[in-house]
């Protein structure tokens, strides 16, 4: 077809009357459409040129990409009315057209529009025909796809799993080169390989049950766990996620994942071997032990717990707590130390529920059975990221036979101390008849014997009294006068009485001036007690002062010594009946650990309060301090 000859295909502007020439050619065959329709509306550029380069025909679509109108163009020789067009593979390929006589076909992008185009160029007898088919946008879906596949790639080949394609009989066809970093292997070494080959003998029924569930559900994703052989011999535990993508076109495989996580399945069992450890103490352990959650919920108890609960096990408390069948604080009836009723609010689980660690030694019934317990409760709160409780522990100790044990020993000690204070009594009237008798016949060797006796029984009786106290003290019949005391004439009394038995100076500072009201006696004893420590525990000192000093509301009397000392550790305790510093030291100084003890009981029965202060190796300060009313 030539192009040029043919009319319609002229540009309007193009009228040399030359041809006249009308042919059948001139319309589409069979149809009454003109060619110059056709091309006219091809959403493509289309040139023709004669063997010279000339253009003999372009259409609209040619005008817009030459960026020249018809009139410049037509006619002209396209390789110098655009001598740019030189360079491209537009002339070359023109060229090769002519030359071969068969179709040329690129692929071309043009910067001056900034589009690509699949050029086709079709020789003839006249020249060639090129066609300027548009590809930009495919073009760009290409790029972007390529674009997309590299990111896919990276991702794939720099990620921290390994990925692997198999088939549905499981052979690999790919595996990523993490694989490498995961398990060892290179890709090549397990490209055909089943996927299974690796897992651990233990372990194969999983991989199997996997590939089974994976056929049977395309699309859907699988997880699994086993252990996989690393190429050094040893078992990682991998994580596998599976999927069927053996329809998706392009895919065309089952698609997995692995991903390590030996380090996870490690400290997993660290974790359970820790929580089975500990599940072990708490059972074993002799205490009650119960957690219970912000709103008092029991979350946890130990079997002792449990049973002490009422209950055969963890379990059964749990279910019957699921059914509302738990009502603990009715289980009991609790009074405190002393035998007075305790209140909810007051045990220590409670008081820990408020953010508080609470101790306290109850006596607890249980309403069913009518036993009694002495019981140790001890309350530790746990709390959450902001500072609420979150948990309560609570740790029960049975006190109960230490308890009776103790009862038992204050019951002989009470016995004891009155037994021996009759024979007591009578020793020491017997040898004060000893003494006259012997003082009438001037029998000095016989009477220092006396004597030594006498300090003896003394000692003894002060002992006995001691004891006795205490006996009283634990069962709270220590009765105690309520008389005005002149606190300067006591300690002064007091002095004057201590002094011939000692080397120490003992030096009164400081007054009272005012009386207060308590038991005379008691008052004395305790000052008596401090005195005889004070001088007792510093051998080395010669001194001792005592200080008397008030405010508006109390009286104070401190003992100050230059001796031994009393270390930090001790001092909390020193208080408590029976207590005493045992160190390689004390072994020279006599005592049972029972004169502090009564001493602060006297004073806190009177309402007041003692307390020590010490420097190890310089001496202590005893004081107390006593309500003036
Ligand atoms: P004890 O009969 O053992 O002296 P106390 O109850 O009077 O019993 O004292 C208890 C313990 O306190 C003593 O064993 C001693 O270790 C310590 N102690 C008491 N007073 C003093 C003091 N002034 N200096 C050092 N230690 C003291």
């Amino acid at each position: 077809m030539d192009l040029a000859q043919d009319e319609s295909l002229r540009s309007p502007d193009q009228n040399d009357g030359e041809e006249e020439e009308s042919t059948s050619e001139q319309t589409v065959q069979g149809s009454a459409i003109p060619y110059t329709m056709i091309f006219e509306h091809m959403p493509d550029a289309f040139l023709a040129l004669d063997m010279q380069g000339r253009i003999t025909y372009l259409n609209h679509q040619a005008e817009s990409f030459l960026q020249k109108t018809r009139a410049q163009l037509l006619g002209s020789s396209i390789w110098e009315a655009i001598p740019k067009i030189r360079d491209t593979p537009l002339f070359q390929n023109c060229q090769q057209a002519k030359t071969t006589g068969k179709t040329v076909s690129f692929e071309y992008r043009s910067s001056a529009v900034n589009k690509w185009f699949h050029l086709h160029i079709y020789p003839s007898e006249e020249g060639v025909c090129v066609y300027f088919q548009d590809i930009t946008e495919r073009k760009k879906a290409e790029e972007r796809l390529h674009q997309s596949e590299k990111r896919f790639r990276a991702l794939i080949e720099n990620s921290a799993d390994a990925i692997s394609l198999t088939d549905a009989n499981g052979i690999i066809a790919y595996v990523s080169p993490s694989m490498t970093r995961v398990l060892g292997y290179l890709p090549e070494e397990r490209v055909f390989h089943h996927f299974q080959e690796l897992a651990h003998p233990d372990d194969l029924e999983l991989p199997k049950r996997i590939l089974a569930r994976v056929l049977q559900e395309p699309g859907k994703s699988q997880v699994t766990e086993y252990r996989v052989r690393h190429k050094d011999g040893t078992f990682h535990w991998l994580e596998i996620n599976s999927m069927n993508l053996l329809d998706e076109p392009g895919v065309e495989a089952i698609v997995w994942n692995y991903r390590d996580i030996t380090q996870r399945k490690q400290l997993e069992q660290e974790v359970a071997e820790a929580k089975e450890q500990l599940e072990v103490i708490l059972q074993n352990v002799a205490a009650g032990i119960t957690v219970v959650d912000a709103n008092d919920r029991l979350i946890y108890v130990n079997d002792v717990a449990a049973h002490r609960l009422g209950f055969p096990s963890l379990a059964a408390l749990l279910a019957a707590q699921q059914a509302g069948k738990v009502h603990r604080h009715e289980k009991f009836t609790v009074w405190d130390e002393s035998g007075r009723p305790l209140p909810g609010s007051e045990r220590p689980t409670a008081k820990a529920l408020r953010g508080k660690q609470a101790k306290a030694l109850v006596r607890d019934q249980d309403n069913a059975t009518g036993r009694l317990y002495w019981t140790l409760v001890r309350a530790h709160p746990l709390f959450d990221a902001q500072g609420q409780v979150q948990f309560v522990v609570s740790v029960f100790t049975d006190m109960t036979e230490q308890k009776e044990l103790e009862q038992r020993k204050d019951h002989f000690i009470s016995m004891a101390s009155h037994e021996l204070k009759t024979p007591l009594t009578i020793l020491s009237a017997f040898t004060q008849l000893l003494r006259e008798r012997f003082e009438a016949e001037h029998r000095q060797d016989v009477m220092l014997h006396l004597s030594k006796m006498d300090d003896q029984i003394t000692r003894l009786t002060k002992l006995v009294a001691d004891l006795l106290d205490i006996s009283k003290m634990q069962e709270g019949k220590l009765e105690l006068a309520q008389e005005a005391v002149d606190m300067d004439e006591l300690v002064r009394e007091v002095v004057e009485n201590l002094q011939p038995t000692t080397t120490h100076h003992l030096l009164i500072e400081g007054a009272a001036q005012r009386t207060i009201t308590g038991d005379r006696d008691r008052l004395g004893q305790v000052l008596m007690n401090l005195l005889t420590n004070a001088i007792k525990y510093s051998p080395q000192a010669e001194t001792v002062v005592v200080r008397v000093a008030q405010t508006r509301d109390t009286l104070t009397v401190s003992m100050q010594d230059f001796g031994i000392g009393i270390a930090q550790s001790h001092r909390e305790k020193l208080f408590e009946r029976f207590y005493r510093v045992y160190s390689e030291k004390d072994q020279t100084y006599p005592g049972l650990g029972i004169g502090l003890y009564i001493a602060h009981e006297i004073i806190q029965r009177h309402g007041g309060k003692m307390w020590v202060d010490s420097v190890e190796g310089k001496g202590s300060t005893f004081s107390f301090s006593l309500p003036i009313r």
